[in-house]
């Protein structure tokens, strides 16, 4: 008989995530307060149940894929929820991105409950999901990593182990608060290239075997036509949107303040990227802050003779 898997929240991500461990001959029981995306879990031949207990019933794992930290306490913690309802010794993979505290409260909460818990947020979006090539980032226990790994690797192409509980999510948002800092560092650079009437592409053929390289700019290029196979050349389609960079920002913040940091790039990379969902970009891939960024640079033509 094939291992029984819960799945709570089955979303843009959840779902093909879903569907990957249905592929790989797993039995899914999910559970989304939403009826339409139960029926669509139903037609890719999952188990749709009624209530996060009966999702959990008879599961040895149970994968959590929800949208913020309100919803993954409400989902564990409310009577008839997940610690309540699992039966001693369950897995609990929480894959949402969510804040630390949250996090590491949920995760202390099922193992004194007896349970066991990891946060496994993933990088790489609903395209990755769809052909099982996320990278899971986890934290928890050793044994409870290696527990999990075989079920990740269905929906993942890299399951890294971070440390303790919650450490998963805490790299998550540290790494996203360095790459929305560096995806603006990189469209400014490019865009003042183009108002000092520097070759473009050679200018990015030179920072990138230069100091200024960094991933950003080099396999995500902000500009179009730099590079193969980036939003950039598609009109900014998503890819990772800028509504997702401002929530992982705003993480990043609540863990700033919440540890008495201060982290002034990451903050002026928050309100940057504000202004950009504000001014109805919100779906926009985050490369194309560089048309924030850029202002009337963009139509600056390239004149060799200058
Ligand atoms: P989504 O809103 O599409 O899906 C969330 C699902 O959770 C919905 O179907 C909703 O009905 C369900 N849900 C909410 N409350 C529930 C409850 N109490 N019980 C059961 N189900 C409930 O969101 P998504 O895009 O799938 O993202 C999920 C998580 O993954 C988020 O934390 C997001 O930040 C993270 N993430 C998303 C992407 C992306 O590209 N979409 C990439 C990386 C990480």
């Amino acid at each position: 008989m094939s291992q029984t898997i819960g799945f709570i929240g089955l979303g843009n991500m959840g779902l093909p995530m879903a569907e990957q461990l249905l592929k790989a001959g797993y039995t899914v029981r999910a559970f989304d307060v939403s009826e339409s995306i139960l029926q669509a879990a139903s037609e890719l031949g999952a188990i749709v149940t009624r209530s996060i207990g009966e999702a959990a019933q008879g599961a040895s794992v149970v994968v959590t894929m929800l949208p913020a930290g309100r919803h993954v306490r409400s989902v564990y913690l409310e009577p008839g929820g997940l610690i309540e309802t699992a039966a001693p010794g369950t897995l609990l993979i929480d894959s949402s991105t969510i804040d630390v505290d949250t996090s590491r409260m949920v995760g202390s909460a099922a193992v004194d409950a007896g349970l066991e818990m990891i946060d496994a947020p993933v990088t790489g979006g609903v395209m990755a999901a769809r052909i099982g090539k996320l990278n899971f980032i986890v934290g928890g226990t050793e044994a409870s990593f290696k527990r999990a790994e075989a079920i990740l690797s269905v929906m993942g192409k890299s399951v890294l182990y971070a440390g303790a509980q919650g450490s998963g999510i805490g790299v998550k948002i540290c790494n996203n608060m360095c790459l929305g800092v560096s995806m603006i560092a990189a469209a400014e650079t490019l865009m003042l290239a183009k108002r000092l009437n520097l070759d473009i592409k050679r200018t990015y053929e030179i920072i990138n075997q230069a100091s200024g390289q960094n991933w950003a700019l080099s396999n995500y290029s902000p500009l179009p036509d730099l590079i193969d196979g980036v939003p950039s050349n598609n009109g900014y389609k998503p890819g990772f949107t800028a509504g997702m960079m401002r929530k992982d920002l705003r993480l990043a913040m609540d863990a700033v303040s919440s540890v008495d940091a201060s982290a002034p790039m990451g903050a002026q990379a928050l309100a940057v990227y504000s202004l950009f969902c504000a001014n109805g970009d919100a779906q926009t891939d985050y490369s194309g802050i560089s048309k924030l960024v850029g202002g009337d640079a963009w139509d600056y033509p390239f004149d060799p003779g200058k």
